[in-house]
């Protein structure tokens, strides 16, 4: 029996066609082919094991980095009619955890973060399940260290040997080939074979300019006078984000607010829903803004710091014009503005030193200390402690990954300061082999200015609307 997935598709999630990529991935799952998908922000990735899920017998299990991502993944799932959904993490109470523990086999979709994975009482349970998928969302964390360090994604292998293999699936938007090898290394160590289905980074809809310049300021502002619609503003820093935002309040009457690590996770679900529902024209925010965000009518993302890299940038700047109409990335680059990562980079050299000298101390004296590291040097020592690695392997590692940010961010100083097109760099740089050039509205090296672009950026799908029906009134009146 032939399945026909556009009916499925149609019926149980009411859309109309598949976009790219999805059915390819659905149709490896279907075959049982252990799949890593790197497919664009926004094209509907979660669809993939949602829809996996409603035809394969047992519970999904998505491992997933942030709580905001579950939380959104919950109500869409809730949205389609879909039951038996929960998301597992550090914001359930004990009672709520304990209950769920208890009805595990209920759920159909269970969302995990990887540190509630990993514990003890969690697993055993997970162990027991049928596992009809097991998903890993925004799997290029699993390479990274820096401020996002997890160790528990280096164990997702063990999990996965607890579970007897379960079908996996990897999902992506962005993976350089190194990040794509780590990838394979971490979540599919067990198996020869993988099916990869990946589509290219490239947007055509997002038109990307770089604007080097003294003032930046002023820039900033010039260009959100003009855009009057809804964007981010990245930084680099909390207190930059801070300071964009309040020079924004005093020289624009725009609705605006910060958005970092530094606030509260209520602080930062709340800014998130009202950037959502429109409350909020602009959120000037650290790259603690916007991973799995579903707004589809962002219309500008504008960098007021050098990005630390490409693969950031570009996952970042993929937040604008998830809706597909016209829609600009803007960086401001003043000469210089990397150093703030230099000064990041000189942060994790003494954290090399620190470990190296604690781990020469004795043990009582180790434990005194553990206090007053940061939670990331903690996370560190406490691997350590395990003998999960010795303290050269650590250090060892650390520089590995230091000289990586140091590639990586003279990679964003050749895409800022290269001759021709910026598509083009950024497509090489992902080693894509069909890199499409001459597009309308490419990037300002191609030709492409913010004055003669602006007004379609601006112009609003309502807009549009009523553009067409003035013009579809002409053609009747002529017509007549
Ligand atoms: P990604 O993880 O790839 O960034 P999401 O899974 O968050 O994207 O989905 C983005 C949006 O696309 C969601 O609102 C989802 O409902 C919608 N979507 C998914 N599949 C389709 C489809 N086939 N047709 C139209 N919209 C879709
Ligand atoms: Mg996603």
């Amino acid at each position: 029996m032939t399945i026909n997935l556009e009916q499925i598709l149609q019926e149980k999630f009411g859309f109309t066609s598949f976009k790219p990529g999805q059915k390819e991935v659905i149709e490896q799952l279907l075959n049982n082919q252990d799949t890593l998908a790197v497919l664009p922000t926004g094209t509907g990735k979660s669809l993939c094991y949602q829809f996996v899920g409603q035809l394969i017998e047992g519970t999904v299990i998505i491992v997933s980095p942030l709580l905001s991502l579950m939380e959104d993944q919950v109500i869409q799932l809730q949205k389609k009619g879909v039951t038996g959904v929960i998301a597992l993490n550090s914001s359930l109470n004990f009672f709520e955890k304990h209950y769920v523990l208890n009805h595990f086999e209920k759920y159909n979709y269970i969302l995990i973060s990887p540190e509630t994975l990993m514990q003890k009482e969690v697993r055993t349970k997970i162990a027991k399940l049928k596992i009809a998928l097991f998903v890993v969302d925004e799997a290029h964390c699993v390479s990274q260290w820096g401020v996002d360090f997890r160790p528990e994604y280096s164990k997702l292998a063990q999990i996965q040997a607890e579970c007897g293999y379960p079908l996996t699936l990897a999902l992506t938007a962005t993976a350089t080939p190194t990040v794509k090898k780590e990838i394979v290394k971490q979540v599919f160590s067990h198996q020869k074979k993988i099916s990869e289905v990946i589509y290219s980074v490239n947007r055509p809809n997002i038109g990307m300019i770089v604007d080097q310049t003294t003032e930046k300021e002023t820039s900033l502002i010039a260009y959100l006078t003009q855009l009057k619609s809804k964007g981010i503003i990245y930084c680099a820093t909390r207190k930059t984000a801070e300071r964009v935002n309040r020079i924004i309040k005093e020289e624009t009457d725009l609705q605006t607010a910060f958005y970092h690590g530094g606030l509260s996770a209520s602080e930062r679900s709340l800014l998130q829903q009202q950037f959502v529902a429109n409350e909020l024209d602009i959120l000037c925010a650290t790259n603690a803004f916007g991973m799995g965000i579903d707004k589809p009518d962002v219309r500008f993302v504008i960098h007021y710091d050098c990005p630390d890299s490409l693969e950031n940038y570009v996952q970042e700047i993929g937040r604008a014009g998830r809706d597909g109409l016209p829609s600009v990335a803007i960086l401001l680059y003043r000469n210089g503005d990397e150093s703030i990562h230099y000064y990041f980079q000189t942060e994790s050299r003494l954290d090399r030193v620190l470990l190296n000298e604690l781990a020469n101390l004795p043990p009582k004296k180790q434990e005194s200390i553990f206090p007053s590291l940061n939670e990331l040097q903690q996370k560190w020592v406490q691997g350590y402690w395990a003998k999960e690695y010795t303290i050269e392997e650590l250090e060892e590692t650390l520089l590995r990954k230091e000289k990586e940010r140091q590639q990586q961010l003279n990679v964003m100083l050749s895409y800022i300061k290269e001759a021709n097109c910026r598509r083009t760099f950024i497509q090489q740089y992902f080693s894509e082999k069909n890199v499409e050039k001459n597009q309308e509205n490419c990037c300002d090296k191609c030709g492409l200015s913010f004055d003669n672009y602006k007004a379609q950026i601006v112009q609003s799908p309502k807009e549009i609307e009523i553009s067409e029906q003035w013009e579809d009134i002409l053609i009747r009146l002529f017509k007549e």
